[in-house]
């Protein structure tokens, strides 16, 4: 019998069409390592209501009931999104190590296992990698792997294709709960932390009941957060900008003079005015707009709000149920 205990956390925002599918097939997940003698039988299930407005935390708390000591579900007080809430989760978690995944089982559990077994090999953080992204769209799939590269080109170390289904260890995750911040990017914020780590291809399966939570605009955010926290590159851009637009100016400024003192033709053009003063006109409000959005990131972070807070508690033995 193996005595390393495994978590596995789910964040869950109106999943109320996919939970009577996931629970059970984590629950088998979480059966079959314990029959292969991979992990203990102490190893739980850990959902986080995200707000949800269905009927998820009504399924959840009666599949705490139904299984007692086996799941334990946090409700969270109002939607703070899914890094939040899978922050959620990870913290309250005691286990020797911890597998975030989705409650839409996109991406398969069976792949839980290879993790297990890097863990065992030594791993403290294996990547769960998306090896085809043949059930995405076209568009997804272009601006999501072009997002990767961008990335790497401003110095920002992603693992490619891996988004947040990953195992930690115990060490890895204590080492992760230090950081501070309260706008989160999870899988730049893991790589930061180091530690041996391993890497598990999968295909990600569509989605086979409710829809995604992720519309384009928590897309375009988590993509920009991203960036803003990993990299000032684009701070250095504007000088960099601001350096050539400047050069370019002065020999404007050369060539305006040669015209007025060598030639005759000296009538200028409204052209000639009209667009560097709309070029630069959009480029220094381009410039503020960029500085405003890390001074924003700045105020949010100076104000060390808490990322998140609990209303509920079950886990489906009776001492442990509470409100929080
Ligand atoms: N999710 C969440 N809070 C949110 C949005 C999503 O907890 O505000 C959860 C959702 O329930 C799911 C996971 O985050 O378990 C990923 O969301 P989704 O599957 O909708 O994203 P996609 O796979 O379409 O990118
Ligand atoms: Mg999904």
């Amino acid at each position: 019998m193996s005595e390393h205990t495994l978590a596995i956390v789910a964040p869950c925002y109106n999943e109320q069409e996919m939970l009577p599918t996931s629970i059970p097939v984590l629950l088998e997940t979480l059966d079959r390592l314990i029959a292969a003698h991979k992990i203990s039988p102490a190893s739980q299930l850990y959902f986080v209501d995200d707000g949800s407005r269905d009927n998820t935390w009504q399924q959840l708390s009666e599949a705490c009931e139904a299984h007692p000591g086996r799941i334990v579900a946090l409700r969270l007080s109002r939607n703070k999104g899914h890094q939040n809430a899978l922050l959620a989760g990870l913290e309250n978690t005691s286990e020797d190590m911890v597998v975030s995944i989705d409650a839409d089982l996109q991406d398969d559990p069976v792949n839980i296992d290879k993790m297990v077994d890097a863990y065992l090999a030594g791993s403290e953080v294996v990547y769960g990698v998306r090896a085809a992204r043949d059930t995405d769209t076209k568009f997804k799939r272009f601006t999501a792997e072009g997002y990767y590269h961008v990335m790497r080109k401003l110095g920002v170390d992603l693992v490619f294709n891996h988004a947040d289904f990953r195992l930690m260890s115990r060490r890895a995750l204590n080492a992760l709960l230090e950081y501070p911040e309260s706008q989160l990017f999870l899988r730049g914020m893991v790589r930061e932390v180091g530690f041996d780590s391993a890497i598990v291809e999968y295909d990600r399966q569509s989605r086979i009941a409710g829809e995604s939570k992720y519309p384009l605009r928590k897309m375009l955010s988590l993509a920009w957060h991203g960036i803003s926290s990993f990299s000032t590159a684009p701070l250095r851009a504007i000088t960099l900008l601001g350096i050539t637009a400047s050069a370019l100016s002065l020999l404007t400024l050369l060539w305006v003079l040669a015209t007025r003192i060598f030639t005759d033709n000296a009538i200028p053009g409204w052209t000639s005015i009209l667009l560097p003063l709309l070029f630069i006109g959009s480029v220094q409000l381009l410039s503020l707009g960029v500085i405003g959005e890390y001074l924003a990131k700045l105020y949010t972070e100076v104000k060390k709000r808490p990322r998140y807070h609990i209303s509920e508690r079950v886990s489906g033995t009776n001492s442990n149920d509470n409100r929080v």
